[in-house]
């Protein structure tokens, strides 16, 4: 297993990249194919293959992983694959080749795999944009869809459940203006930025389990002049829909803090929202409501006493890649 993680984690895979991906999508399917004995089929699609391995029959269990990774290119030349006392870290061991190399080893330890289905996907860490719909079509009557990622905790409980996402970009509308010589009629986009982010702070509410996290920023092009632009990113994660919608509204209405007269306005687009899944058992996101992050621990409860299969349901959240883009014409320039 060693081994096979180490031919994984070796071929680094960011999402953004489908050179690289491609690179690891071969090893994956090398390996699958020698431990399997059989070829995955490779779903391209905009660059990205995602492997399909069916082994007859319909599918009964869907194993789901991906390849893909938050680590940039060249982040193994400082962080090599390390094993020792008991733990393997590198980039993307954890989230998810461990995973991918369990499952893999799991299924080669079956006599019969008919009615299985293993599908690697290869954006998963982006929102799985192009993969979506191949893993709703694959997990659509399947019985149960097992997703290898990590477990959570030295304990290793079983993750039954997956908070609501919303990945976000506000861009930030300035006016360039010599710095030296006439700040005065610039509108400085990055201090526009600072308010904003700023400002996302008292969206989040932890104790509900709604994270608003400013992650990427930019602004500005050279020393001498005032910024005409910037942009920011932002991750929101949500454990009950209501919270995701009310942030997702809260988002929409950002308005610029600068002046009025001169401020020229914000807009966003949510590049991704996806819905939680809840497990309709137990009355955990009720319970989750009171206690914080108490759905992670009645998460745990669940593995212990056993978890019902397949009563999951959805939330109503509009989801999607192209929710477009909001316009906060408010301050629009007047002049
Ligand atoms: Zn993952």
């Amino acid at each position: 297993m060693v081994a096979a993680l180490r031919t994984l984690v070796e071929a680094e895979s960011p999402s953004g990249d489908t050179g690289a991906l491609g690179v690891c999508a071969d090893r994956v399917a090398a390996l699958g194919a020698g431990m399997l004995g059989a070829q995955p089929e490779r779903l391209v699609v905009d660059g990205r293959t995602h492997l399909r391995w069916r082994f007859g029959g319909a599918t009964r269990v869907l194993l789901l992983c991906h390849y893909d990774t938050v680590w940039p290119l060249g982040t193994l030349a400082t962080w090599p694959l390390e094993i020792g006392q008991g733990v393997a870290t590198g980039p993307g061991t954890f989230d998810m080749k461990a995973g991918l190399v369990q499952g893999l080893f799991a299924l080669a330890s079956l006599d019969d795999l008919k009615g299985v289905t293993l599908l690697v996907t290869a954006d998963e860490e982006t929102g799985s944009l192009t993969s979506r719909e191949l893993i709703e079509s694959e997990a659509a009557g399947a019985r149960a869809a097992l997703v290898l990622e990590p477990s959570r905790g030295p304990a290793g409980a079983l993750k039954v459940a997956r908070k609501g996402t919303g990945m976000y970009e506000i861009e930030v509308i300035g006016r360039a203006a010599h710095a030296g010589l006439e700040p005065e009629k610039g509108v400085n986009a990055l201090i526009e930025l600072s308010h904003q982010v700023l400002a996302l702070e008292r969206l989040a509410r932890p104790e509900l389990g709604t994270t608003v996290t400013a992650t990427v920023a930019s602004a500005g092009t050279t020393h001498n002049t005032v910024p005409a632009g910037a942009r920011f990113q932002v991750d929101v994660r949500a454990l009950l829909p209501e919270e995701q919608r009310r942030v997702d509204e809260d988002l929409r209405r950002l308005e610029p803090r600068l002046a009025p007269r001169t401020a020229r306005g914000l807009q966003g687009r949510a590049a991704v929202v996806l819905p939680g899944v809840i497990p309709a058992v137990g009355g955990c996101p009720r319970r989750a409501k009171r206690a914080g992050d108490g759905h992670l621990r009645c998460a745990a409860r669940e593995q212990t006493r056993g978890l019902e299969p397949a009563r999951f349901q959805r939330s109503k959240i509009p989801t999607g890649s192209a929710a477009g883009w909001w316009h906060s014409l408010a301050s629009q320039d007047t002049r």
